[in-house]
């Protein structure tokens, strides 16, 4: 008898634990947080309170930024709901001005993409419709103008000089562009090939290494191109192999990485046809990066570059970016995209 009682007790006690628990859990579901009282606190103190939209306040999360009362009422006024709204604070700030002055849009696939521009926003929906890349993807490529044709709709290049600089087949330097800084450097065959004086350093580092890694005698070919030569080697190429072959392993005049001077291509002088046998290659792909280089044109982003795979060019940036882009396999356009642009 007293062993039921026990168990009865017990049964009670844990039923009462049970209801006291799911009435808090229920409470505690419905109550609005903090963050959510606060919205309406702030914009009540900002004399911004709209009875109206009372109920969308209420799924608002606070935040402590510039015009948050007056955005959160543009934003609902626009049609966006609060739930939408706490998406729209997760953007850059650049994009949350854009969104201020356009009609609703659906950017809610696309809140927690860093490189994602509001400008772009239709081009990204076409691209993906097209293509079956990863929407992360799918962001960088238009970013970098992939769904447009290559040499349509360029651009003249504002920071020539910088050793960031991006040319390719979107991107152009200016008319007849040469740096300041040019030095010459023994090169192959006896030329003496000139680049800029920023790289000369690192690069008399890099054959170093080279030669004292695998004992292989590393030389530029070429380096530095001006505008003429270019269009000299360009229209050779066009009447040997015509305009669409070339364009795969050739630029056209001003839009080749070489009128910059930080680009080199390489040879192992060892070899009398071919310029770096696959395991040269190999130890300039582990190994450029820690002297600033990379690999401009690598084997699995020629749809990125637009160019094929080239074992021999490579290009300065300096360590720490040469470093970031080959940790990360990117390319420069990409790198850019991800780590410079602010959108
Ligand atoms: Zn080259």
């Amino acid at each position: 008898m007293r062993k039921r009682k026990k168990i009865i007790k017990r049964r009670a006690l844990l039923l009462i634990v049970i209801v006291v628990l799911a009435i808090f859990t229920l409470f505690w579901l419905n109550k609005p947080n903090n963050l959510q009282n606060k919205t309406i606190e702030i914009l009540k103190k900002n004399d911004a309170y709209n009875k109206e939209y009372d109920k969308e306040y209420q799924d608002i999360k606070y935040l402590d930024i510039d015009d948050f009362s007056s955005k959160v009422n543009k934003y609902l006024s626009i049609g966006y709901t609060g739930k939408e709204i706490n998406n729209l604070f997760k953007l850059s700030k650049k994009n949350q001005d854009k969104l201020l002055e356009l009609e609703k849009k659906d950017i809610t696939k696309f809140v927690n993409i860093k490189n994602f521009n509001i400008d772009n926003l239709e081009r990204y929906n076409e691209y993906l419709k097209n293509n079956k890349y990863d929407l992360i993807d799918i962001v960088t490529y238009v970013n970098i103008n992939l769904d447009k044709d290559f040499y349509t709709e360029t651009k003249e290049v504002q920071d020539p000089d910088s050793l960031l600089v991006l040319v390719n087949k979107y991107n152009h330097l200016p008319s007849n562009y040469k740096p300041k800084d040019i030095v010459y450097v023994p090169g192959a065959y006896g030329n003496e090939v000139p680049f800029r004086a920023v790289l000369k350093d690192d690069f008399i580092k890099l054959q170093e290494a080279a030669k004292s890694d695998i004992n292989i005698n590393l030389m530029p070919t070429t380096a530095f191109r001006n505008e003429s030569f270019q269009t000299t080697l360009y229209n050779n190429y066009v009447s040997k192999d015509g305009k669409e072959a070339a364009d795969t392993y050739s630029a056209r005049p001003g839009y080749s990485e070489h009128q910059t001077g930080l680009a080199i291509d390489l040879k192992n002088m060892a070899l009398s046809n071919t310029r770096l046998t696959d395991d040269n290659f190999e130890w300039l792909n582990n190994n450029a990066y820690k002297y600033g280089f990379i690999i401009r044109f690598p084997k699995d982003k020629e749809f990125v570059t637009g160019y094929q795979f080239e074992n021999w060019h490579i290009r300065y940036v300096g360590k720490d970016i040469a470093k970031v882009i080959h940790d990360n396999n990117l390319t420069l356009e990409e790198y850019l995209d991800l780590y410079v642009i602010e959108y």
